[in-house]
Parts: C-alpha cells; structure tokens; sequence
C-alpha cells in the first residue's frame, strides 16, 4: 500500500482512536497525530464517562469493550430526583431495552479509562502509525491527496501524506477553522461546576447516575469506580462568579453540604468549571477533510451525549471509509456520512440535551409539577420507558440515521 492510501487522524481521543481501530480492523492503516505524549496523556481534565447501550456495541467491536468493563460500573437504572421536593421522580431501568441491544445498561467508565485502554490497543496494531507528542499545525489538499504539517517531538517539522484527514482534535479543530466552517450555535452564559467527592451517595438512595432538578440549583450526581470510588457532582454557577473564590475547598464543602447535609467534611479530591456549548458545524466534509466528534459538534454534558455521538461518529464513518478505500464506493459515502450525522447532531443531541438542561433548570412550579407528573408515568409504563430509553440512549437516533440515504 502507497503512503496516500492511508487515513491521517488528528487527535488520540476517543473519537480518533475508535476510527483508527475500527479502519485497523479491517485492514486500513490509518496515522493517528496526538499533541499529548506518554507523560502527560493521562493528566487530561475529568470529561465524559456515561457509556450507553449503542456505544459499548461499538466498542465491543474493536475488542475495546471487554477491557473497559472491569475499570467501570455496569448501570441498569438512572434516576430523576426533585430536589426541592426532596423525593425521587422517577427510576428508568434498561432492562426495557432487552431485545433492543446486547447491553441493557450504561457502563460508568471514565474517558480517560477509555483512551487510556484504546491507545494501548493502537500502539500495539501495525495498521497503526501512533505519533504522540506531534502537534498538527495545518494542510493542504489536492485531487489525490492530503499532506498534513506537524511538529513532532524536539519540534522537527514534518509533512505527513495520506487519503483522507479527519479531525478527530475536539472542539478547537484546526480543521475546521482552516476550511472556514462555521461553528453554527451558542454558548451558555454560566458556567458548570464539576466536583469529585469520595462520598457513597447510594446510602441516600442515589443510582450510580442521576438527573436532579432544582429552581435554584440542579445537579447531576454520578458514580465512578476507583480505587478510591469516586462521585462526580455538578453545579450551576453565574455567569459573574470568581472561579478561584467558588472552588475553594470551604466554598465547595459549603455546597456539598447545602445539597446534602452530613455530620463531618465531605472529602473532595478535586473541581473544575466548565464552559458548555451548543453547536454543530455547517458541513462535516470538505473534499478529501473530513470532522468527526466534538470538532464537528459540541453539546451540553446532560444526559451523556457528546462523547457516545462522536463514537458513532466514528463507526459511521469508518464503515463508508472501508468501502471507499476498498474501492466499493465511491466519496458520494461521505456526504451520506454528513447527513446521517449532522441530522444527528442538530435534531437528537443538540435537541435532547437542551431538552434535559431546560427539564432541570424550569423555574415555574407548575410546569415543573406537570415534568415530574410525565417522568413518572413515563418510567411506570414499560412501552413508554421503553419509547424513552431508546431516545435517551442514542439508539434511536442510529435507527433513524440509516433511513438517510
Ligand atoms: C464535564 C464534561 C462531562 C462530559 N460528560 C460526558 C458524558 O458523560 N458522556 C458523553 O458522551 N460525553 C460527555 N462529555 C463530552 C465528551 O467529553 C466529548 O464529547 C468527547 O471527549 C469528544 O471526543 P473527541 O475525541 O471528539 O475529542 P477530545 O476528547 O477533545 O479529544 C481530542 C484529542 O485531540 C488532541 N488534539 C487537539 N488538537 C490537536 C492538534 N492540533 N494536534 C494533535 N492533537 C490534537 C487532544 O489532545 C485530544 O487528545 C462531557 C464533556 C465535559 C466537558
């Protein structure tokens, strides 16, 4: 095989890694570029960890399933609380979806567990060129081809020739911006607030995940397995606060406490803010680039979407660059990939997780009454919970992405 008939990817998250390895396991080498290095790849901030049912048959795929299980926690049931009710909405178990899916439950496992563990199977696959510690800086396409500029450890410079480049990068795709995409969308004013607490929330009634609604303060609480188990809360914040002043330890115990008080300090192994948006790119290809994940769209984290939709993402778009580069399709394939996923993106995640943010944030007594009134019926009658999960969990929306010619 010709240098040129490789994928380059930017970008070792789970995005990247997943099209790596499912190219790898059909035999398409692939050049995966990620600016981190072995020294600090694993000191990235807390991000995603709630798996859904459609996301670990991905991962089941590429072999990478079976060596998340044992690091995470396997959840049938999430909950909707009322916090200023102080009483548990509604419980939405899985197992609704049992002959929907081979895995009628999330696994709470952490992402950097998951690049953690598909970066050890990248490294070791030869269709695999890893290069870590090599920061993309731009490229340039022509008929055949793709050369991407990189500087490599002790910043060598260097031109890296493939097919086809996907951003895999996040967010801040170079990309993108080089191909004057427009990032179509919001950012939300206040910022969210993200505490790691070694609490067991279960002895209050809490699920491994939760979606608690609140006038002043909503939060979500989840479960992460240690050693030592860990909790993962969030906060709302304004839009005004000091970010040093709301995340010292006396400012965060104050909190914890206000949300659920308990005799003695709560032990908090770290915080950070996070800015959330709500956007999604005017094109996901142009010519041979194409963008994938969080450089194509970004989301609010309620109800676990940004990650799992990048994943399928990947999977997508690794099958149509399969049968591309095997010479059974044509590049028509990426622009079905573009209106699968796009419509994706805008009309399933984007809708639903401003959906989840609005149903915890209302205000309005009445509006909240008549939520939880719809919750609870909702989780009560199996063809609705069902209806439901299949929407909360992104299954619905691959079924719907495959009618997209
Ligand atoms: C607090 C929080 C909680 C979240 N919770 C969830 C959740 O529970 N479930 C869920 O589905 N999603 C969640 N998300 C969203 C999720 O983290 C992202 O959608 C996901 O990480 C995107 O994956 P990605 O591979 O596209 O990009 P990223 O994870 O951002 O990875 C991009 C990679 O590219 C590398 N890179 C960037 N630029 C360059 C460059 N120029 N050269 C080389 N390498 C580069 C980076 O170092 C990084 O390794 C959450 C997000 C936040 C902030």
């Amino acid at each position: 095989m010709q240098q040129s008939d490789r994928v380059i990817i930017v970008g070792a998250g789970p995005v990247g890694l997943c099209l790596a390895l499912a190219l790898a396991q059909e035999g398409i080498r692939s050049c995966l570029i990620e600016a981190l290095g072995d020294d600090n790849f694993l000191d990235q901030i807390p991000r995603a960890g709630t798996n859904h049912p459609a996301t670990l048959e991905m991962f089941d795929r590429i072999g990478l399933y079976r060596k998340i299980e044992p690091r995470g926690i396997i959840a049938p049931i999430f909950h909707y609380w009322d916090r200023s009710e102080n009483e548990l909405v509604a419980a939405f178990d899985h197992v609704h979806l049992e002959h929907d899916t081979r895995f009628p439950y999330v696994l709470q496992c952490e992402r950097i567990k998951i690049v953690e563990e598909a970066l050890k199977m990248a490294k070791a696959h030869p269709d695999i060129d890893v290069r870590l510690e090599t920061t993309f800086t731009s490229f340039e396409q022509t008929a055949d081809k793709v050369i991407a500029r990189v500087s490599g450890p002790v910043g060598k410079d260097e031109a890296i020739e493939g097919r086809y480049i996907v951003s895999g990068e996040g967010a801040r795709s170079i990309i993108r911006k080089d191909l004057d995409i427009e990032f179509e969308g919001f950012t939300y004013a206040d910022r969210t607030l993200n505490i790691e607490v070694a609490y067991d929330f279960r002895r209050h009634g809490y699920a491994e995940r939760n979606y608690i609604s609140d006038p002043v303060e909503w939060s979500n609480l989840f479960h992460w397995k240690g050693p030592p188990d860990r909790w993962r809360v969030h906060f709302p914040t304004q839009p005004e606060d000091d970010p040093d002043a709301i995340q010292r330890v006396e400012v965060l115990q104050a909190r914890l406490q206000a949300f659920l008080p308990k005799p003695g300090d709560y032990e908090i192994c770290g915080s950070n803010l996070y800015t959330v948006h709500q956007r999604v790119a005017k094109k996901f290809r142009s010519g041979r680039a194409i963008l994938a994940g969080d450089s194509a769209h970004v989301n609010s984290p309620i109800g676990a979407m940004g990650m799992n939709s990048g994943v399928h993402d990947a999977f997508n778009l690794a099958d149509k660059l399969i049968r591309i580069m095997r010479n059974e399709a044509d590049e028509r394939e990426l622009d079905r990939y573009e209106r699968q996923r796009r419509h994706v993106a805008i009309k399933h995640t984007q809708a639903q997780t401003m959906r989840n943010k609005r149903l915890l944030a209302e205000r309005d007594p009445a509006i909240r009454k008549r939520n939880n009134e719809e919750l609870r019926r909702t989780a009560e009658d199996p063809k609705l919970a069902r209806a439901f999960l299949l929407r909360s969990s992104l299954i619905e929306s691959l079924r719907e992405a495959e009618q997209i010619e």
